[in-house]
């Protein structure tokens, strides 16, 4: 065991303050990482606040941070796809138990041992697992994936989480070229969206509620720009849309999405508010449309993310912080004022 530099809550209440944490050593199959950078997903804050309270109770103190990108410092005996200095990355999952239905399809997302990257029972240590708000992480080698050299690395880290969530319906769902695809939210999950639905050749409508985003959503990729709160603008894609990804943090009118499907259509919610969502039935009979969810990726997919991303030249678009400006950022998280991540450089936890 050892003792790493932390960010941490102690309540659902409390700001974020710097902590010092236990990590195991490394065993045998295990990675260990320096962390360079950790992306501030808008799952860190639903956890942190406990606004999940209901599906995943928060335990404090909590560590948030999966999207993390970092130098290999130490690697196990059993290690075989890491060496000391190599770049790698950690998303949300640190183990599973390796021989469900799910994890032998590559869906460790899906196994019903999952563990979570933070506020998870901690196998090895007890206590909950702690995340990526931290200058050092040890994770099994299944779960760490390699980073791409031309990638940057503060903007690859929310790849890591935004970027599989984005691209694993993208490619479920069959997101290619010929197709409408929209984009519901113009944040960290939905800016790597549109990025990949452009990427994947399909025609992109961004939905936002932020008039100030109309250029980005452009610059992003998008073909088209909607002002979802503008019901003029919205009748005009009625009943045209093969996919649409959603990815908005709080309640909304999930109905207005459905009516823009084509037969045949998809809804897919990766955004998650806790509390339920009324979905019109009628929505769905008439042209045969579909309201699914998605769950992060499996780890094939997401390193064939991360190679899709290397292919393509694209990382997230990212606001660099010290870790000091954690409780700020969050703030700003929640009045959708982020150009569309923040990255946190973990040099920064040093001087703490
Ligand atoms: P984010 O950066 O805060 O983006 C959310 C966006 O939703 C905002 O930028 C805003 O876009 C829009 N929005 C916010 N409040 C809204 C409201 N009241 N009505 C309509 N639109 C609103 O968050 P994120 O990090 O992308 O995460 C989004 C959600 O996905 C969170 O709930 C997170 O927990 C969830 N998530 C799920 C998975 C998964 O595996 N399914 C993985 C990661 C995250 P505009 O300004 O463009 O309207
Ligand atoms: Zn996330």
């Amino acid at each position: 065991m050892y003792q790493a530099k932390a960010y941490s809550v102690a309540s659902a209440t409390s700001p974020f303050h710097s902590a010092t944490i236990e990590r195991r050593d490394p065993g045998a199959d295990d990675v260990q990482m320096e962390i360079l950078f950790c992306g501030v997903c808008h799952s860190d804050l639903h956890q942190a606040r406990n606004e999940w309270s209901g599906m995943m109770p928060t335990v404090y103190p909590c560590v948030p941070g999966h999207e993390i990108v970092g130098r290999v410092t130490k690697v196990g005996s059993a290690v075989t796809k890491f060496k000391v200095g190599d770049l790698a990355a950690v998303g949300c999952m640190v183990d599973s138990d390796g021989v469900c239905p799910e994890c032998k399809a590559g869906l460790e997302q899906f196994c019903s041992n999952l563990t979570l990257t933070y506020n998870f029972p901690d196998q090895h240590l007890g206590g909950v697992t702690y995340g990526g708000y931290s200058d050092s992480i040890v994770v099994k080698e299944h779960f760490v994936l390699r980073v791409p050299a031309n990638l940057d690395l503060a903007g690859a880290a929310p790849l890591l989480c935004a970027g599989i969530t984005t691209y694993s319906p993208m490619r479920h769902w069959g997101v290619t070229k010929g197709k409408k695809v929209g984009v519901v939210g113009l944040g960290g999950l939905g800016h790597m969206g549109v990025k990949f639905a452009h990427a994947l050749g399909a025609h992109t409508v961004v939905f936002t509620t932020s008039s100030s985003k109309v250029e980005d959503a452009l610059r992003l990729g998008a073909d088209e720009v909607v002002l979802s709160k503008d019901a003029n603008q919205m009748a005009k894609h009625a009943g045209s849309f093969d996919f649409i990804l959603d990815a908005v943090a709080a309640p909304h009118d999930l109905n207005a999405y459905l009516n823009l499907l084509a037969r045949d259509g998809n809804l897919t919610m990766v955004g998650a508010p806790e509390q339920p969502l009324p979905v019109s039935v009628f929505g769905l009979l008439f042209r045969r449309r579909s309201f699914s969810g998605s769950l992060i990726g499996g780890i094939a997919e997401t390193q064939e993310m991360l190679d899709f991303c290397s292919a393509h030249n694209l990382v997230a678009d990212v606001e660099v912080i010290p870790i000091q400006k954690l409780n700020e950022a969050y703030e700003r998280l929640l009045r959708s004022d982020v150009k569309y991540r923040f990255s946190i450089d973990m040099a920064s936890l040093q001087s703490e």
